[in-house]
């Protein structure tokens, strides 16, 4: 009799509600079609209430967009991470060699230092990809105490 492969491994494994985001490194690098840039965010989750302890440190990642078309996303990571209001034209986000190399035009990786260490409070949800249910990020809101921690999926 012909068999199916399932993993139920990582079902129910992805703590859904809000909890704290630090990023870890934030990363501006092209998008996969090279039309435009991304910043590549890895983030884990931080103080996690007792009953999702287990989820300490879980790695989170997201690609906001740089485009205009996604920059409603790219705006709310900002002012979720940074605490500030991303809504004027001319605003300049500062992007440096992550060697810190000096170079004006660098082979280097560059990276977003506003980003780096900071922390966001993050609607955290499961979804499959590549067979794999990850934890995703619906929504960022700033880190300011006004979220209730834990598993209430209220928008
Ligand atoms: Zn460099």
């Amino acid at each position: 009799m012909p068999t199916v492969d399932l993993d139920f491994g990582s079902v129910g494994k992805i703590p859904e509600g809000w909890f704290r985001l630090v990023c870890d490194k934030a990363l501006y690098k092209p998008n996969k079609s090279k039309d435009g840039f991304i910043a590549n965010l890895q983030m884990r989750l931080i103080d996690m209430p007792e009953e999702f302890e287990e989820f300490e440190n879980l790695s989170i990642y997201d690609w906001p967009s740089f485009k205009l078309s996604a920059r409603w996303k790219l705006q709310e990571v900002l002012g979720a991470f940074t605490g500030e209001n991303w809504e004027e034209d001319g605003m300049q986000l500062e992007v440096e060699c992550e060697e810190d190399c000096g170079e004006d035009s660098c082979p280097h990786q560059m990276v977003i230092p506003i980003l780096k260490d900071a922390t966001a409070v993050g609607l955290i949800y499961g979804k499959e990809f590549d067979g794999k249910v990850r934890a995703n990020v619906k929504n960022y809101l700033p880190d300011d105490g006004t979220v209730e921690f834990g598993a209430d999926m209220t928008e």
